[in-house]
């Protein structure tokens, strides 16, 4: 026990990487309160796409053995082009000597927090309250004291520290005056679900599609079970209001352009969303930490937002576990320094690069590009390569390398 506090790390967010970050302070015996404002889980439609390096570190809590249960297992991705004349396929199994999981596991967010839930409630000293809104804080060289909203009613909790896993637009952060640079893309993501399987037209559980405008990200989740959903991840036009993006006849339209068929698309579930590329200047205030979509946020052509959470929360938790238990607060500059350089470095120039390259608007740099990209697939060394730091291994090794 730390031997100047007993009071409680406080986690703003019940997110996937607020939940990560108490169960991995947790268990290093840390009395962890976890304030999420909305009533339950949320449940709504966004990342689910798991890279090797995160499955490792979930494992040791018995979180990634759970996902398996119902996850997929995706060996193989692709980048091609609409009419599938060129077609990049990269196999995972290639890093098969340096992880134990050499695959992207696919399962939707919201299956994943009710499992680090359950696995967080089996944990002794740690409270999870829904319906209560973290709204406000002050510090000292002591503590933080958190202020917190429920039904109408505030309380002051006294923590040791904050983390903030609240999300893009963090209370945390916005409290801490810290900034968020970077930019928001102009145009909407639409997100459509089918039951309709494009496997059958050759596609992997996860591709690619290289187009100006009618671009498109697929990936297959597990749903309730077979035969599970492909998700497709399209342009939004920006003069368009909400209500014309989600218009039954644009989702069909541009399902259509994905892959023609005689027949409608079943539509299960569909949704638009803005994207933005933002880096908060710096992930630590004093006693207040960032951690998150509360800390970055990217565009989702590559998977690495809910990823990039899961690798901060146990890399915050392993820095702030020692503080606890003795050592030196600066080491908390540790993990400002990897995080934010995996952040800047990696996850920031890989997002926006994928997506420059596959809405490239020049034919002839497309065919060069996709065509250089089936000579690295074909090449095993070059291959290898590139998935190591498409999977986040390599740009991994190299930030946890930094002191
Ligand atoms: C609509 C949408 C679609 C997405 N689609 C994809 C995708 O297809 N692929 C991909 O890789 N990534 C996607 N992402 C990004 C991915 O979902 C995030 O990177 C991931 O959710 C980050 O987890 P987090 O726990 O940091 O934040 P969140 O999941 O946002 O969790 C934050 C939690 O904090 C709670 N909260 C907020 N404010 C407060 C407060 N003041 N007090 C207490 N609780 C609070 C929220 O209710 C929420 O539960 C999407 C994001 C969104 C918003």
């Amino acid at each position: 026990m730390n031997s100047k506090t007993s009071k409680p790390v406080v986690i703003a967010g019940a997110g996937p990487t607020g939940l990560m970050c108490a169960i991995a302070l947790a268990r290093q015996n840390i009395p962890v309160i976890v304030f999420e404002a909305e009533p339950a889980l949320t449940h709504d439609l966004r990342a689910g796409s798991y890279h090797p390096p995160t499955l490792e570190m979930m494992a040791p809590y018995g979180i990634t053995d759970r996902m398996h249960d119902t996850g997929l297992q995706v060996r193989e991705w692709q980048i091609r082009d609409k009419r599938g004349e060129y077609i990049a396929q990269f196999d995972l199994g290639l890093l098969a000597d340096v992880t134990p999981y050499p695959y992207r596991l696919h399962l939707e967010q919201h299956r994943l927090t009710p499992i680090q839930l359950d696995i967080l409630r089996t944990i002794p000293g740690t409270e999870v309250h829904f319906n209560h809104r973290v709204a406000d804080y002050t510090q000292d060289g002591d503590g933080v004291r958190v202020t917190v909203e429920t039904n109408g009613e505030t309380r002051v909790i006294e923590a040791s520290w904050l983390i903030g896993a609240d999300g893009s637009r963090s209370v945390v952060r916005k409290g801490t005056g810290i900034e968020f640079e970077g930019f928001t893309w102009p145009e909407f993501f639409v997100v459509a679900s089918t039951p309709y399987d494009l496997g059958q037209h050759g596609f992997t559980m996860n591709a690619y599609v290289s187009d100006p405008i009618e671009w498109a990200a697929v990936f297959k989740v597990p749903d309730d079970g077979p035969p599970g959903l492909w998700r497709a991840a399209f342009y939004g036009d920006p003069q368009k209001s909400d209500a014309e993006l989600l218009d039954p006849a644009n989702i069909e339209r541009a399902m259509q352009l994905l892959v023609p068929r005689d027949q409608p698309y079943e539509i299960r579930y569909k949704s638009i969303y803005r994207v933005h590329q933002r880096v908060a200047q710096t992930f630590i205030h004093g006693r207040a930490l960032l951690a998150g979509d509360a800390a970055h946020l990217n565009n989702p052509l590559g998977g690495f937002g809910l990823n990039s959470g899961i690798h901060d929360a146990i890399n915050l938790a392993d820095k702030l576990g020692r503080v606890w238990h003795g050592e030196n607060e600066t080491l908390l500059g540790v993990y400002d320094r990897q995080r934010r350089a995996a952040t800047v470095e990696q996850v920031q120039k890989m997002s926006i690069r994928n997506k420059q390259l596959l809405q490239e608007r020049d034919p002839a740099v497309q065919r060069q590009h996709l065509t250089e990209l089936m000579a690295v697939a074909a090449d095993p060394q070059r291959a290898r390569a590139h998935v190591l730091e498409s999977s986040m291994l390599g740009g991994l090794r190299r930030a946890n390398a930094v002191t």
